[in-house]
């Protein structure tokens, strides 16, 4: 579904990727991780052309991401993503985050529109919170909305950028039991996160980064019990 091959980017002279080469089948979660710095929001950002790149080739479902000639709007429709920080819209009610991308983008009625997303907010568990404003809920809450507007577009794939980093604690699970759900309904997903019990749950495999290489990337238990490279088992070190 997603296939990066030895992919390279610089912003201006400093190199942030370099020849990163990885794929996603479809149905596979792959789970990016590595030290703060390492690319990992660059490269996930590449995937969708949030990021443009400068050497090797991204497809997406047979699509080219950097092909001047595809249209990225139409591509990036069909990924759904989340950020660290929501990024819902503040002025716009619940319902109404829901059913905007789909009425712009995918050209569906305000009716369809809603009943898609309500079914989905129904789905993380919010529908009683349709009617209020982002700043009403909680962050928890919030991402969950994030992963419901973007679910309700149909993605073929998601990307995930550290949706779990800005909650609080105590907020951490009810997103990560979304994601868990998601991942076993067989959603095919990049995500990057540390929160490496989520992926011992459904991780296929894990990409680690370090310095914008992709320093390992294979199975789930092979990394967790026996990653090659020193500094993939020092990370381990200190995050579990
Ligand atoms: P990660 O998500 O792993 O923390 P990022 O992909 O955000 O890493 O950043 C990788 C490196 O690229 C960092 O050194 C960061 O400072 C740098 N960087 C990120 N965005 C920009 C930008 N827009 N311009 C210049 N440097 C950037
Ligand atoms: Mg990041």
């Amino acid at each position: 579904m997603i296939k990066l091959n030895n992919v390279s980017k610089w912003y201006g002279q400093f190199q942030v990727l370099t020849d990163c080469t990885t794929q996603v089948a479809k149905g596979e979660v792959v789970v990016v991780c590595g030290p703060s710095g390492s690319g990992k929001s660059t490269l996930i950002k590449t995937v969708n052309g949030l990021e443009p790149f400068q050497k090797g080739e991204i497809t997406v479902d047979g699509v080219s991401v950097g092909d001047p000639k595809t249209d990225l709007s139409k591509l990036r429709a069909r990924i759904g993503m989340v950020f660290q920080n929501f990024e819902l819209f503040p002025h716009l009610s619940i319902r109404q985050n829901l059913t905007l991308g789909q009425m712009k983008v995918l050209g569906r009625s305000e009716d369809e529109a809603t009943e898609r997303g309500l079914k989905y907010l129904d789905r993380v568990g919010l529908i009683a919170q349709k009617d209020k404003f982002p700043g009403q809920l909680s962050g928890g809450q919030q991402q969950r909305v994030a992963i419901a507007r973007a679910l309700s577009m149909d993605p073929i794939a998601m990307l995930f950028d550290e949706p779990t980093s800005a909650l609080d604690p105590e907020m951490i699970n009810e997103v990560l039991d979304v994601m868990v759900g998601l991942a076993q309904e067989g959603m095919t997903m990049m995500v990057v996160t540390h929160e490496m019990g989520f992926a011992k749950k459904v991780a296929n495999r894990i990409v680690f980064m370090d310095k914008g290489v992709i320093v390992e990337d294979c199975v789930k238990d092979e990394f967790f019990t026996n990653a090659r490279s020193d500094r993939a088992r020092d990370f381990l070190a200190k995050i579990i």
